[in-house]
Formats: C-alpha cells, structure tokens, sequence
C-alpha cells in the first residue's frame, strides 16, 4: 500500500467514526505476502517443543532430531539438531537474528558439531558462536567464512519480517560475523554422536559446497536447500544446473531407504518419494518443456507439479 492510500484510509475511518486504530491500519498495510500463509498448517501434526525464545518454533520430527525454525523472517530458515548419545550435530545456525545457540542450551547439554547446509547467509548466521565447526573444502567455503554484511541486511528489509524482531536486536549492526572453520568434512566422511552415526553427502549444484546428510539408519536424509518444499532458488551466480542434476539424481537413488527428507525452509518433513519427482520436474525445464514466468528482473519461475524452481532468465532457455 502506498502512504497515500494508508492516510486516505485514516482519514476515512475518523470521518466515519471507526473504531480503527492507525496502529491497526500500519500493520495491515505492512503484512507481506509470504506472512500471510503463516502459521503453515503442516505444522500442525508436529509435535512442539516449548522454549523460551519467541524468534524460533522448535518441533520434535524425530527422536533425537529437533527442528530449529524462524518463522518470523520469510526465509522462514529451518536449522536441525541431531543428538546422539555422546555429542550432536546443528545442521545450519540460521539467520544470526536472535540466538540459536542458547536454544541448542535448552535441548541438549551434549557438546555441539557445526555443519552447514551450504554457506548462505540464512544458515550460517550464528556460526561464530560455535568452537567446533567442521566446512567443505572449497573456495567458496572459505570466502563466506569471512563473513558478509550486504545479504543480511537485505533480510532485514520491512517486506522480510513477519512480526517483531527480537528485543535488543540492532538492524543496523545486523551483519554475518565471520567464523572459523576447525575441519575439513568431506563426500562419503561418517560423523559418530554415539549410537547414531551421520553421512555426509556432497550435492553441489545449488552452491558448491551444499551438502545433505544421511542418517541410514533412522531413514532421514537432511536435504538443505537441494530440496526443501517451496520455490527452490537456482539463479545466483555460484549455482551449477549440472552438478545440481547430478546431485539430485544422488539424492533419488537414496529414496527406496528412506523415511523421512528434512528440508531448511518453510516446512520441515516430507516423503521421500519427492526425490525422484525432483528428478523428473528438473529434467522438463532442462528440456525446454516448460513455460518461465517473470519473476524478479533476470529471473523466472518454472512450476512443474508441485515443484518450483526460481532461475536465471537468460541460462534458463534450453
Ligand atoms: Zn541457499
């Protein structure tokens, strides 16, 4: 709504004599888009696990495996800690917005590994609070371990925020603090919690150092941002669409043994007979099958069933 608009209804209401509030009107008129299918009703069949911060809902989806989520900001980033009998894995810290680690304090005392997704901002926000921090071997790795300021900021726009930030956040200070890596993870490496043991699994495509994952014994495969149940984001210049191929196919021959796919945004479980459908969606807009809709300026959205994929305009055409 423009300011116009939002005093013109101001103006109407006390000419009315409404009992509206301005208040009222503001916060209406700011709701974004993305806000308004919020609370997502498939987190209603999860179970909920109280704590004290308001910024994260944390949801039990497994034994052992929470799902840290920030539904307040329209990443709506979902961070995962998995505990094992002698340490745990926070799989992404989130956005660096309000303090994922004092939630991790209220879940577990077991001492805490640090894997990332992939180093975007949104999952990597709270990585320098960390001791143990265990990165891919690769350039861009390193480069966002550095830290960065312009991608928070942009997360932080009003259309961004779904409700309060939290209290004595400072949006001008807000930035990705740069953080230390203690190891080198790798394609194929075994992380043992004690009595639960984690795979890692290279899948580059979306950035070149995304991974997944895979708890084969329970059947849960955590996926990051190669699929997760919304628009999935291929358009920034350090996506590959052919290792992002490749990487998917990985993750489909996986299914038959899995249970559960754990994505890192908007909702948290899903079946794992989305993978090969990945697949297959992937594979039509490769082929040119299927019709782009313009999206931000050189970027469109190809929708195939209930997928969708956000890319670039100009390397989208087949
Ligand atoms: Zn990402």
């Amino acid at each position: 709504m423009l300011i116009n608009d939002f005093r013109r209804k101001v103006h109407l209401a006390s000419v009315l004599g409404l009992a509206i509030s301005a208040s009222a009107l503001l916060a209406q008129a700011e709701t974004p888009e993305w806000c308004r299918a919020l609370p997502r009703p498939e987190y209603k069949a999860l179970q909920q696990v109280p704590i004290a911060d308001s910024w994260f809902e944390v949801y039990q989806v497994a034994p052992g495996v929470f799902a840290i989520y920030e539904p307040h900001q329209s990443e709506e980033v979902i961070s995962y800690l998995i505990v094992g009998g002698k340490r745990a894995v926070l799989f992404d810290t989130g956005m660096g917005i309000s303090d994922i680690k004092k939630v991790t304090a209220e879940l577990t005392q077991l001492p805490i590994v640090v894997l990332n997704s992939h180093t975007h901002n949104d999952h990597v926000g709270d990585n320098w609070q960390f001791e143990t921090i265990y990165g891919m071997d690769t350039g861009f790795t390193r480069e966002n371990a550095r830290g960065s300021r312009a991608d928070a900021q942009a997360e932080i726009a009003a259309d961004q925020i779904c409700g309060q930030l939290p209290k004595g956040f400072d949006p001008k200070t807000y930035v990705t603090k740069p953080w230390k890596i203690t190891a080198y993870t790798h394609d194929g490496d075994r992380i043992d919690l004690g009595g639960r043991s984690l795979e890692v699994i290279a899948t580059p495509g979306h950035t070149p150092d995304a991974i997944c994952l895979l708890d084969r014994a329970n059947g849960l495969l955590f996926t990051g941002d190669t699929y997760y149940p919304a628009t999935i984001w291929l358009y920034r210049p350090e996506t590959d669409f052919q290792a992002y191929d490749a990487s998917i196919r990985r993750l489909a021959a996986l299914a038959p043994q899995i249970k559960t796919v754990l994505g890192a945004h908007n909702i948290p479980v899903a079946q794992p007979s989305v993978l090969p459908r990945l697949v297959v969606a992937f594979e039509a807009v490769r082929a040119g099958k299927v019709h782009a809709t313009a999206a931000a300026p050189g970027q469109v959205i190809y929708k195939v069933d209930d997928f969708s994929f956000r890319m670039r305009a100009k390397e989208s055409k087949p």
